[in-house]
C-alpha cells in the first residue's frame, strides 16, 4: 500500500515537472504552446500555406525542422516543411514576419520526456528487484514454533527429522548410500499447519528458513520470476543449511503449456530454472525446498521426478485425535464449561480445518469476555461459529 502510495507520488510529481518545463519554455519563446496546440487543431496541406503566401495572407510564420507554423486573419496553421529552398524568400516577399527554429521543438521535448520516463522505469526495476530480494527473501534463523505448538502431524514430523539429519550430515549418511532429498511437496487443503510445520522443523533442526509464496515471483516484467527465482537459491546458498519454504506452490509450478500466451511463456521460464537449480545444488548439499500446494495433480510432471521433489506427504483436515490435540491447544488456560466435554468439541469440529479450529475457538473466548461470561459454553461456541463462517458438525434441538 506504502510502496503504491509513493508510486503514485512519484508520478504526479515527474508530470508536474513536466508540465512546469513546457510552461517554462513556452515563455522563453523556444517553444509555442498556443501555436502549437492552434496546430494540431489547424493542420492543413502545403498548398493552402502556398495558396495563402501568393494572396499575401500570412503574416507570420515560423519554420521549423519538420514543419511550418503560420498566422493568418483566420489563425495559426500547420503544415510539413517540405524543404523548399524557396519558401523562405516567398514569405519575405509576401510580406510575412518570418523567423526560423530548430533543434527544440515539442515533439523532441517529448522524445526526451519519454527517455527520462522510460530510463527512470528500468533503474525503479532494477532497483525494485534488489530490493525485493533483500526483503522478501528475508532468512530466518529461529522461527519460533515448535512441534509441540503443532497438533497431529506425528508421522510428517519424525520422517522430516530424519531428512533434515540427512541434509545436515550429508557425509555420514552417503557412506550409507543415502543422498540428501532435495524437495519435499505437503500437499492439502489451506489451514492445516504447513507453513507452520515447515517453520517448526527448521527450528527444531537447528537450520535457517526462507518463507515465500508462488506469488512472489509473478511478476508483470518478463524473465523477472525466473530472475527472482535464481536469486532465492543463491540467497539459501548462501545461507545453508537452509529450508526454502514455497507457499502456494502450483500458482508457479503448474504444468507447462508451451502453446501459450506470453503468461504461460513467463511461467514455463520460471519453471524451468526451478529445474536447473534443484539440479544444480547436488554437490553443495544443505538446501531443502518444501513446497506447498493444494492441488498436487496440477504441477508439472517435471518438477516431482526422482532428485526433485520426490516425496509428497498429504495433510488432511484433522482426524480426531489431532482435533482433540487442537482443543487442548487452544483452550489452554480458558474456563470450559462443563457441556464442553473434549469429545463434544471434537466431534463438533469434524471437518473443519485446523485454522478453522483456532479461529472458532478464539472468537468464542473473544465473545465470553465481551459478554462478561466467567465460562465458555456452547452458546458461545455456536456464535462464533456464525460469525467466523465455519460449519459446526452439531444437531441442535429445536
Ligand atoms: P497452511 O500452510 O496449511 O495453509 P498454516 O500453517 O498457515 O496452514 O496454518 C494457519 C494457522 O492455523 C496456523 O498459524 C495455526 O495457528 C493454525 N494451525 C494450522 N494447522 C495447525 C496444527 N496442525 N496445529 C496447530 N495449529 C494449527
Amino acid at each position: 500500500m506504502n510502496k503504491n502510495k509513493r508510486a503514485l507520488k512519484v508520478a504526479f510529481f515527474a508530470i508536474l515537472i513536466a508540465a512546469i518545463a513546457l510552461l517554462a519554455l513556452d515563455s522563453t519563446g523556444i517553444i509555442s504552446m498556443d501555436s502549437w496546440f492552434a496546430g494540431r487543431d489547424g493542420r492543413v496541406a502545403y498548398s493552402e500555406l502556398s495558396k495563402a503566401i501568393d494572396s499575401g495572407l500570412v503574416t507570420e510564420a515560423t519554420i521549423e525542422d519538420d514543419r511550418i507554423l503560420f498566422t493568418t486573419a483566420e489563425g495559426v496553421f500547420v503544415t510539413d516543411n517540405p524543404d523548399s529552398s524557396t519558401l523562405k524568400e516567398r514569405l519575405l516577399e509576401s510580406g510575412a514576419k518570418v523567423s526560423e527554429k530548430d533543434g527544440v521543438s515539442v515533439s523532441t521535448i517529448l522524445d526526451v520526456v519519454f527517455d527520462v520516463v522510460f530510463f527512470g522505469a528500468v533503474a525503479v526495476g532494477l532497483y525494485k528487484l534488489v530490493d525485493y530480494s533483500r526483503k522478501t527473501f528475508k532468512v530466518v534463523h529461529k522461527t519460533g514454533v515448535r512441534f509441540d505448538d503443532i497438533a497431529g502431524m506425528d508421522d510428517v514430523k519424525a520422517d522430516m527429522m530424519y531428512l533434515v539429519d540427512v541434509l545436515k550430515n550429508p557425509a555420514k549418511y552417503r557412506e550409507k548410500g543415502i543422498r540428501p532429498v532435495k524437495g519435499v511437496i505437503l500437499e492439502g487443503p489451506p489451514g492445516n499447519g504447513k507453513t507452520l510445520f515447515a517453520k517448526a522443523l527448521a527450528q527444531e533442526t537447528d537450520v535457517n528458513f526462507i518463507a515465500t509464496k508462488g506469488a512472489d515471483f509473478q511478476s508483470a516484467m518478463m524473465s523477472m520470476g525466473a530472475r527472482k527465482i535464481k536469486m532465492l537459491f543463491n540467497k539459501a546458498s548462501r545461507h545453508k543449511p537452509c529450508i526454502v519454504f514455497i507457499d502456494e506452490f502450483d500458482s508457479i509450478g503448474e504444468r507447462r503449456n508451451y502453446a501459450g500466451t506470453g503468461i504461460d511463456k513467463e511461467n514455463n521460464r520460471i519453471i524451468t530454472t526451478m529445474l536447473n537449480e534443484m539440479d544444480g545444488f547436488t554437490a553443495n548439499n544443505g538446501l531443502l525446498v518444501i513446497a506447498a500446494t493444494n492441488s498436487y495433480a496440477s504441477l508439472d510432471p517435471a518438477l516431482v521426478r526422482p532428485g526433485r521433489f520426490d516425496i509428497k506427504f498429504t495433510i488432511g483436515n484433522p482426524d480426531a485425535r489431532t482435533r482433540a490435540r487442537l482443543v487442548e491447544i487452544y483452550s489452554k488456560g480458558r474456563n470450559l464449561s462443563g457441556e464442553l466435554s473434549a469429545d463434544v468439541l471434537v466431534t463438533a469440529f469434524d471437518g473443519l480445518s485446523c485454522a478453522a479450529i483456532e479461529a472458532v475457538l478464539n472468537e468464542a473466548q473473544a465473545l465470553c469476555q465481551m459478554a462478561g461470561n466467567s465460562e465458555l459454553t456452547m452458546g458461545h461456541i455456536l456464535a462464533a461459529a456464525q460469525k467466523t463462517g465455519a460449519r459446526l458438525n452439531i444437531r441442535i434441538k429445536k
